[in-house]
C-alpha cells in the first residue's frame, strides 16, 4: 500500500498534486512519500512481533540524507556497505552504533572508520577479510564485533543479477565450511563473535525461499549459540514489492481482490512464516530490508519531449533516461508509467517509452499501452523509490536528478538538481595539454 492516487484527474502523493512539484522543480525529479515509508516500516516491525527485532534499513536502496533521517526518527538502524554510506549515517545525525557493515570488499580505511564510530557488527564475507578486520582492530586496540555471512545455497527465484544465496555467487561462506570459519574467527585475538548473517537475494515475491533458508541454517545457528555465545541472527533483506500493478496496489481493495494464495508477498505473511521458526532460537533477529521499505514510496517524474510516430512503432521520448533510472536497462525491470493528468476521453497509445540517451538500451518500456500524452505533459514512473537515485549516473553529461520529500500537504526539495558546474567541479585540464 502507498499514498499515490488520483484526486479527480490529478495524480497526488499524499495531499500534494504532483504536477505542481514537477512545475516547481522541473524534471526529471524523484518524489518520495514520508507516510508510505513510515507505514512500510511500522507494518514490518509489527509483523515480527514476538521476537526481539532490530530493523537495519539497507541504505543502498535510497541513501539521501533526509530519507535516512526519517528512518532514524522511526527507530531504524542501518545496513551499510561502504565508508561513504557510514559517513552518510553520521551526516544524517543518525546512530552507527546499532548499524551493521556488509560487503565483500571492505578496505582498511573503511574498517578503521567503522571501528572508531562503534559499529554494531561487521558482516564478514571471507577468511582474508576476517584477518584484515582482526589486524585493524589490533592496531586500534579494540575488539571488532563480527558475524559471518552464510551462503545457504537456496534459489531465491529472482533475477540473476540480484540473487545472492546460491553457492556460485560471490557472497558469503558455504554452510558446510561455516563451522570451520567460526573456529578460525574464535582464534583471532581482536575479534568478538557476535552473530551470524545471511541474505539470499532481492525482490523475492514468495516467502518460500526465506522459509527454506531459515530452516536450513537454524540448526547451525543453534550450534553457534551454544559454542560461541552469539546473540543475534540476521536474516537479511529481500522482501519484494509490486511493480506491475504499482498504482492500483496503493489501495486495500486491490490487496483484498488478490486471491489469498497468489497475492504478492506481504510483511504479514513474511512474519507469520518466520516468527515460529525464529522465536525458538532465543536470539535477537536483525532484518535488512531495503526495497520493501522505500520502493513503493517513490516515483520518478518526467516530462514528455516528443511523440515520434514511426512506420511500425511509436516512441514516447521523455526527459528521464537510463542514467536516472537504470533498472529497466540493467535488470529488464518493469515500471508502471502513468500520466500526471488523467484524461479517460483520450485514445490509448501504444509506444516504446524511451529516454534521450544514445543507446538502444535507454528504453523504459516496449510496446506499452497508456493514455495518449503529448509534448510538455508529465508522466510518473511508479515504484522508483528503491535503487533509483542511488544507481543513477551522469552518462551523456546529464546532471543527477532532483529529489523531493512529501509529508501530508508539506513538500520540500531534499536534494537539488545537480548544476553543470558541480558536475565538472573535480575535472582539470593538465598543464601539459595547455
Ligand atoms: C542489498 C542487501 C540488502 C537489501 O536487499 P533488498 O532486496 O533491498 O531488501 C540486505 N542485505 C544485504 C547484505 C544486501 O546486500
Amino acid at each position: 500500500m502507498h499514498h499515490f492516487r488520483y484526486v479527480g484527474q490529478h495524480l497526488h502523493c499524499e495531499s500534494v498534486d504532483l504536477a505542481e512539484v514537477a512545475r516547481l522543480y522541473g524534471t526529471p525529479t524523484y518524489v518520495y512519500s514520508a507516510a508510505t515509508i513510515a507505514d512500510n516500516y511500522t507494518r514490518l516491525a509489527k509483523s515480527l512481533q514476538g521476537v526481539d527485532v532490530q530493523i537495519c534499513y539497507a541504505m543502498k536502496a535510497n541513501s539521501t540524507l533526509a530519507i535516512l533521517r526519517h528512518f532514524a526518527n522511526l527507530g531504524a538502524a542501518f545496513d551499510l556497505v561502504s565508508g561513504g554510506e557510514l559517513r552518510r549515517v553520521l551526516s544524517a545525525g543518525a546512530d552507527v552504533k546499532r548499524s551493521v557493515f556488509a560487503g565483500v570488499g571492505k578496505t582498511e580505511e573503511e574498517i578503521a572508520l567503522a571501528l572508531q564510530q562503534g559499529i554494531f557488527s561487521f558482516h564478514v564475507e571471507s577468511e582474508p577479510e576476517m584477518a584484515r578486520i582482526n589486524h585493524v582492530a589490533g592496531k586500534l586496540g579494540v575488539k571488532a564485533p563480527i558475524a559471518i555471512r552464510i551462503n545457504p545455497d537456496v534459489d531465491a527465484h529472482t533475477h540473476a543479477k540480484i540473487t545472492t544465496g546460491k553457492s556460485d555467487n560471490k557472497f558469503g561462506i558455504p554452510l558446510k565450511v561455516a563451522g570451520a570459519a567460526y573456529e578460525a574467527a574464535s582464534k583471532y585475538p581482536n575479534l568478538h563473535i557476535k552473530g551470524v548473517q545471511m541474505h539470499i537475494g532481492s525482490q523475492l515475491t514468495d516467502v518460500g525461499p526465506f522459509v527454506e533458508a531459515v530452516k536450513k541454517v537454524s540448526p547451525f545457528v543453534a550450534e553457534l549459540k551454544a559454542k560461541h555465545g552469539i546473540d543475534y541472527f540476521s536474516v537479511g533483506g529481500g522482501i519484494g514489492i509490486v511493480y506491475r500493478d504499482a498504482l492500483a496496489s496503493g489501495s486495500q481493495e486491490w490487496w483484498d481482490a488478490q486471491l489469498a494464495g497468489q497475492r504478492p508477498i506481504t510483511p504479514e505473511a513474511y512474519g507469520a512464516a518466520l516468527v515460529p521458526l525464529l522465536k525458538p532460537l532465543g536470539l535477537k533477529i536483525l532484518l535488512e530490508p531495503g526495497r520493501f521499505l522505500v520502493g513503493n514510496s517513490g516515483v520518478l517524474l518526467s516530462r514528455v519531449e516528443y511523440l515520434k510516430r514511426g512506420q511500425s512503432k511509436n516512441f514516447l521520448i521523455v526527459d528521464a533516461a537510463m542514467n536516472d533510472l537504470v533498472r529497466p536497462a540493467m535488470y529488464d525491470a518493469f515500471h508502471e508509467v502513468v500520466p500526471l493528468h488523467r484524461d479517460t476521453s483520450r485514445p490509448a497509445l501504444v509506444a516504446d517509452i524511451v529516454g534521450p540517451i544514445c543507446e538502444s538500451g535507454d528504453c523504459f518500456a516496449k510496446d506499452r499501452s497508456l493514455q495518449q500524452v503529448g509534448e510538455g505533459e508529465y508522466v510518473a514512473f511508479m515504484s522508483a523509490g528503491a535503487y533509483g537515485y542511488t544507481m543513477a549516473s551522469r552518462y551523456n553529461t546529464r546532471s543527477m536528478a532532483a529529489e523531493v520529500l512529501i509529508k501530508g500537504s508539506a513538500f520540500e526539495l531534499i536534494n537539488a538538481r545537480e548544476t553543470y558546474d558541480a558536475l565538472i567541479a573535480g575535472e582539470r585540464v593538465p598543464a601539459f595539454l595547455k
